[in-house]
């Protein structure tokens, strides 16, 4: 075992081999690898030069998924600072906040962004560099249309394994978003167990190995899930960049806009949430779109429903489907699976990764034996530190080296990892455990249900009663309907008092995950 390089900056730097191929592709935009590095490094320059950032200092990114977000992280990486990640979904008091938070002097920012935060920048004693739209007479950065001649020298700045390299920011599914710092060590061991899990998974999976050995082969993947969490930054955007892999990027998710993607890119991979994979295959469009490049689909980030393998088989036979489980706390590491392993343990969310060691306890955080379901305890080299600014919780967290991460599940004794649901979901009925997660997966199965969350709320009698919220889209089915049909597949008590059918889709943070949360609140709320 060779001791792979300690930084993400030598991570990253392993990209500059793939010179013309194309790494970014945006709408009709496209740049090579040798001109993504240098925009990139012309950037890095400037930040260095003009801008004054040095090694620790934290530099933020308030921008939508643009090529420009991925030039200023490695950017900022390159030249040792930490890199701040902002939600490009939040309004001017939630970009505010990352930047106060992190203690941002400089963030780098499309137009939108810029003006959410514009007039609070100078009380925030921050700098806003423009890289992306703006009007004729905004003062925009644009390294990348600098001539040949003036291309930036890489500045030389020394950084080592220990230094913090990024700040990156939870989805806020539980809560408000807890910004997780890590350092450049942890995030490189990361990017190098993807790379093992991704070639073990196409060289285990028959039509890949034939389409990658066929003529004319290029790996493309789709960019669908934003660039501010892990998902995204990590598994997609770095991935590919070492891997000499096109991303093609989406500014937002559509599924109809996907497919046209898929075709006119020939894209080879997509990954997102269950319901991101579901709605694309299930597209009235999907039958007319020439999807044969395609030869992995994935699903994670949250509980896929067991059906959904067979899903991707049916409608995708020459592609494997993979899932994952892994958060930001230990940068998107911790279990995976692809193909026939995922097909015959549709439930698992794949088997550990070597790297990653795995323990369940108890409500007093005593530890169980193994294959007991517990809170699930994670120890990796890909384990972030600590959460910026939050002691408390960071000690509740962050335990001896150990991530405890609020998720309930077991593993098997041939090394599966089940996760049943989050610890806060649980619900306590009359005694009984329910793990909601158990519950959507079975109304998901019904032809009319497209989204649907279970969560408890309050009881008299039980403790805790289960509640349901489903939307059916173009479709219909009764409450009653829907009850009997659960009641055909899971013991009473688990089916909920009452089925509440959404006008609307059900709301979702940035990375496609229910809000739970919310949707409880606003029910308490109402009732
Ligand atoms: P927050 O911590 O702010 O509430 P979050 O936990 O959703 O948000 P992430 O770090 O993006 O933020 O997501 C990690 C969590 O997602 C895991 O702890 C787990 O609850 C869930 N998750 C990820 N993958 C899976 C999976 N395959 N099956 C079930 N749950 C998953
Ligand atoms: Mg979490």
């Amino acid at each position: 075992y060779k001791q792979a390089p300690g930084t993400l900056r030598d991570a990253i730097d392993s990209g500059r081999t793939h010179g013309d191929r194309i790494c970014v592709s945006y709408e009709d935009e496209r740049y090579t690898f040798d001109a993504f590095f240098e925009a990139a490094d012309r950037l890095a320059n400037h930040l260095v030069s003009n801008c004054g950032v040095h090694r620790g200092d934290r530099v933020a990114i308030a921008m939508r998924n643009y090529p420009e977000w991925m030039m200023t992280f490695v950017a900022a990486v390159s030249i040792g600072a930490i890199v701040v990640p902002l939600n490009s979904w939040g309004k001017t008091e939630e970009l505010c906040y990352g930047i106060q938070d992190s203690g941002s002097r400089i963030v780098v920012c499309d137009s939108q962004r810029l003006e959410l935060i514009r007039d609070a920048l100078p009380e925030l004693d921050c700098k806003a560099i423009l890289v992306r739209g703006g009007d004729a007479g905004d003062e925009r950065v644009e390294p990348w249309s600098v001539s040949q001649q003036q291309a930036a020298k890489h500045p030389e700045v020394e950084i080592s394994p220990g230094d913090l390299a990024i700040i990156m920011y939870t989805s806020g599914t539980t809560g408000k978003p807890k910004g997780a710092a890590s350092t450049h060590f942890a995030v490189a061991q990361a990017l190098y167990n993807f790379e093992f899990h991704a070639a073990q998974s196409a060289m285990a999976n028959m039509p890949t190995i034939e389409k990658m050995l066929g003529s004319g082969f290029d790996s493309a993947t789709l960019l669908a899930v934003p660039l501010f969490h892990v998902s995204g930054c990590y598994a997609i955007f770095l991935g590919n960049l070492r891997g000499g892999r096109k991303t093609c990027i989406m500014y937002k998710w559509d599924p109809a806009r996907a497919l046209e993607i898929i075709e006119s890119e020939r894209i080879t991979v997509f990954t997102g949430v269950p319901t991101m994979t579901m709605a694309l295959l299930e597209h009235p469009n999907f039958a007319s779109t020439d999807t044969s490049s395609l030869f992995a689909l994935g699903a994670g980030g949250t509980a896929c429903p067991p059906h959904l393998t067979d899903l991707i088989y049916s409608k995708l036979p020459d592609a494997y489907p993979g899932t994952g489980y892994g958060m930001t706390e230990t940068n998107a590491t911790g279990s995976s699976c692809t193909g026939a392993a995922f097909r015959l343990r549709p439930n698992a969310a794949g088997n550990l990764s070597p790297i990653v060691e795995v323990r369940t306890v108890n409500e007093n955080g005593e530890a169980l034996p193994a294959g007991e379901t517990g809170e699930l305890y994670l120890r990796s080299p890909t384990n972030v530190q600590r959460y910026w600014n939050l002691p408390e919780a960071s000690a509740a967290t962050f335990i001896d080296g150990w991530v405890a991460t609020g998720d309930i599940g077991h593993v098997d004794d041939l090394g599966f990892l089940y996760v049943v649901d989050r610890v806060k979901d649980m619900v306590i009925r009359g005694g009984e455990n329910i793990y909601p997660v158990e519950v959507e997966g079975v109304l998901l199965t019904h032809p009319a249900v497209h989204e649907a969350t279970v969560f408890g709320v309050p009881h008299q009698r039980w403790g805790e009663e289960l509640m349901a919220s489903v939307y059916l889209g173009e479709d219909v089915a009764s409450e009653e309907e829907l009850r009997t049909f659960l009641g055909e597949h899971l013991a009473a008590f688990k089916v909920p008092a009452r089925i509440l059918i959404s006008s609307g889709e059900l709301p979702k943070n940035a990375t496609g995950k229910v809000l739970k949360k919310a949707i409880r609140d606003a029910y308490l709320a109402q009732s």
